[in-house]
């Protein structure tokens, strides 16, 4: 789950993950929030990239349909969601200002990181062999 969002956040974000696009109307009574907090929260999602909204129109009436924003990888058309990317450790590391390739704190040479991308992978081949089965 993304870091540095709110608890109201996650839950809109996870809605529009799990149904791949809602309107937004039907988001805000899902979460119980008026039009007026509604509004507010999707365009905190927006403003942080992790939303995109497309206008429809629905019975006459213009609204916004909600996606989700993920970033296709350069190599292998890798999926990379903006959400794996908040939940990189360096995001909330105490080193992040003095971290560099030849300094004392060092990604070569990071236990958090290593353990982080370990993990990552170890969900990534779960994935994939439950996929297979
Ligand atoms: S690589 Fe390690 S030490 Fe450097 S910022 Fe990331 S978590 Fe911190």
């Amino acid at each position: 789950m993304a870091t540095g969002l709110s608890e109201l956040e996650k839950r809109a974000l996870d809605l529009i993950r799990e149904e791949k696009g809602i309107l937004q109307s039907i988001l805000w009574k899902r979460l119980g929030l008026d039009s007026r907090e509604g509004s507010r929260l999707v365009l905190r999602l927006v403003r942080k990239g992790l939303v995109k909204r497309e206008q429809v129109s629905i019975d006459g009436r213009r609204t916004y349909k909600l996606y989700p924003v993920e970033a296709r990888g350069r190599d292998q058309g890798l999926l990379v969601s903006l959400d794996l990317v908040l939940d990189i450790p360096c995001m909330t590391c105490p080193h992040f200002r003095e971290c560099g390739n030849h300094e004392f704190y060092t990604p070569s040479n990071c236990s958090r990181l290593e353990e982080w991308l370990n993990r990552l992978v170890a969900r990534r081949r779960s994935r994939q062999r439950r996929e297979h089965l």
